[in-house]
């Protein structure tokens, strides 16, 4: 079976998985990378080097890019924009939703496809188990590359909406990096009482499960708009995150989380919320 050819731009580390999983699905790959000399493993791997940008576009219909950001894409693609007639470009690169739209559009006016691409997973992830990737852009477009797409990690198509892939993946590391950051901060608080992280670290994993566990319900009370408060409600989980900010002054470290939380419980009380569900915070996160 012939494989499509696939050409890869940008050869950061996760340019190079990328390659690295195209190529041992047995892919025919072409890449291009500004400093050429990240292309030299991927190339040792089977992967053909292309002397320019131009002729890595002209090498398959397929060009996935892997870049900072899509100032790059503009960088690398903005002065070859007769190349782009009839080819697919999936950007996997990071930026703001609303980059990505223009993003498309100025691809569609150079008679390009575009699909949005954000990759969830640590570049030694990919091509793995565990691995996903959500794609927005035109269907059929998503379709037509979708098994090539699919050794990457599980592709998740969320719509049309070029800007929506990118908002998911930023949905989902809004939750990871606060997730983080409030790890990181419960862990200093018991420091301050010579707890090792360590210690704590398996029961910081209990409340990820006990979050995890309350999602669902949280979800539906949220898009139904219905906060009852018969079990906890925002006064009471407010005073806790006075209490937060409390110990946190005590033990000397960062108040800038906590203190953001109280807000949202501050200004849910203030709004009227304060013997609703915690749920309520919604109201005021939501703007
Ligand atoms: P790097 O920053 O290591 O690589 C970025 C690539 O972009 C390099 O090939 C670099 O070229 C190129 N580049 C940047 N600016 C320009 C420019 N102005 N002109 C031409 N080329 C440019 O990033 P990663 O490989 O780690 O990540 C790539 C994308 O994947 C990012 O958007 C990132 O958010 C996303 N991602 C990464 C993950 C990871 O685990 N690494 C996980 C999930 C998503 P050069 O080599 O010449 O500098």
């Amino acid at each position: 079976e012939n494989k499509a050819p696939v050409t890869v731009i940008g050869l950061g580390p996760m340019g190079q998985a990328v390659v690295t999983t195209l190529l041992e699905h047995g892919h025919p790959v072409t890449v291009w990378n500004r400093t050429a000399s990240r292309a030299d493993g991927v190339v040792d791997r089977g992967a053909v080097r292309a002397g320019t940008a131009a002729e890595a576009v002209a090498a398959s219909r397929l060009v996935l890019l892997s870049l900072t950001d899509y100032q790059a894409m503009y960088d690398i693609l903005g002065g070859i924009t007769d190349s782009l007639a009839g080819k697919v470009i999936v950007n996997l690169s990071s930026d703001s939703p609303e980059r990505t739209r223009e993003a498309a559009r100025w691809a569609s006016d150079h008679g390009a496809a575009f699909i949005t691409g954000g990759i969830m997973v640590p570049e030694s992830m990919v091509g793995g188990e565990g691995a996903y990737v959500y794609y927005s852009g035109p269907r059929e477009v998503f379709d037509a590359h979708e098994p090539t797409l699919a050794l990457l990690g599980r592709p998740d198509y969320v719509g049309t909406d070029a800007g929506l892939a990118q908002l998911y993946y930023q949905a989902q590391l809004d939750v990871f990096l606060t997730s983080l950051s409030a790890f990181l901060h419960a862990t200093a608080l018991l420091a301050s009482a010579g707890v090792p992280a360590t210690e704590y670290a398996p029961w910081a994993k209990e409340t990820f499960g006990l979050v995890a566990y309350f999602l669902p319900e949280a979800a539906k009370a949220v898009q139904d708009g219905e906060h009852p408060g018969d079990q906890a409600n925002v006064t009471m989980m407010g005073a806790t995150a006075d209490h937060i900010v409390e110990a946190s002054k005590a033990a000397g470290i960062d108040l800038e989380l906590p203190k953001a939380v109280k807000s949202h419980y501050d200004r849910a009380i203030a709004a009227g919320h304060g013997k609703d569900s915690w749920t309520s915070l919604y109201e005021v996160i939501k703007g």
